[in-house]
């Protein structure tokens, strides 16, 4: 099923991409040489998670300019040195400036782009992320993604694309947890409903949810949460963090964050500018360093009067 599941989700990105339109030739073999290029090794193994302990160690890494879409910035150093450990069960955030590197280390996790040898390593318990099979590693991560996009086609695949083997009735499960079944059972054709650029059209908040319910579907141990950088108002936001921490609960979760107060009951809080890590902590503790992450709170604080820094 795993075996089966993984090039299902490689055409599933191919498929979305001429399902809006932007699949040319070229966009086709960026992604297929992208696939090449994290092929298995040799003799490859199964990822074996017993705790899920993830650790970036030392880890440098710069685009291959013919991959990307800016190839005169072939080799730019995009991450230095970039150390730290995720414990079993805990939730680091990741927050920086825009271009910082932070969506990098997500992409780095889940093996878009591999770590070149030398340039330091990610490992989940212990096992170098390089050295195990593709498909082991992507069953047992799951990505909520910046922007989701879904597929033209019904809500319950949508969601159960995150375990093909799920049941109607574990579908609705999931999106009861995600906070979208009330909306879905509203539509005319509920859980049969088209949705995705041919079909209904759906809020970034209400596609979030969709992408949380798909990932507590599939119930990973291991969790990637790309924050929605476009604005959802406050009190949707505050009801995708919420969703959120209930997804993340017992799971060792790597969230990326643009808000700040999504991050504020992490774990530790890792401060990245310009591809290095430059302050961690808990909140408290950031705060108390005066450094970058408090002027980033004060920033942000200013922005929306009212509210209360906490000491
Ligand atoms: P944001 O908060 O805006 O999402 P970020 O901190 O997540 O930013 P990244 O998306 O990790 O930043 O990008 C870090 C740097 O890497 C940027 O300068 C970006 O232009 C560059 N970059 C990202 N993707 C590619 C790519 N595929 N090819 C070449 N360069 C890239």
């Amino acid at each position: 099923m795993i075996q089966l599941y993984v090039p299902l989700n490689f055409l599933g990105v191919i498929y979305r991409e001429i399902k809006q339109g932007l699949a040319d030739l070229d966009k086709m073999f960026v992604l297929l040489e992208r696939e090449r290029e994290v092929a298995d090794q040799p003799g490859a193994q199964p990822l074996q998670v017993s705790e899920g302990r993830v650790r970036f160690e030392h880890v440098s890494f710069a685009y291959d300019g013919a991959q990307g879409p800016q190839g005169a910035a072939a080799h730019r150093p995009i991450l230095h040195d970039v150390s730290f450990e995720i414990p079993p069960g805990r939730t680091v955030a990741v927050v920086g400036p825009s271009g910082a590197g932070k969506s990098t280390l997500a992409r780095l996790l889940y093996r878009f782009y591999d770590v070149e040898p030398g340039a330091g390593r990610i490992t989940i318990d212990g096992q170098d992320i390089r050295a195990v099979t593709q498909a082991s590693l992507r069953a047992a991560i799951g990505i909520v993604p910046q922007d989701t996009v879904l597929f033209n086609d019904t809500v319950a695949y949508n969601i159960g694309y995150g375990r093909p083997d799920a049941s109607q009735a574990e579908i609705e499960a999931a999106a009861r947890a995600a906070h979208i079944h009330d909306f879905i059972a509203s539509t005319p054709k509920g859980y049969d409903t088209i949705v995705g650029e041919r079909g209904l059209k759906l809020s970034g908040g209400e596609k979030q949810r969709v992408a949380i319910a798909r990932t507590l579907l599939k119930n990973p141990p291991v969790l990637i949460f790309d924050e929605a950088t476009s604005a959802l108002d406050s009190a949707n936001e505050r009801a995708i963090q919420g969703e959120l921490q209930s997804a993340a609960r017992g799971k060792t979760a790597l969230v990326i964050a643009h808000r700040l107060s999504t991050v504020v009951d992490a774990h530790e809080i890792v401060v990245m500018e310009q591809g290095r890590v430059v302050e961690r902590g808990p909140h408290a503790a950031l705060l108390a360093l005066d450094g970058v992450y408090a002027r980033m709170w004060r920033l942000q604080h200013s922005q929306a009067p009212g509210e209360t820094t906490p000491a």
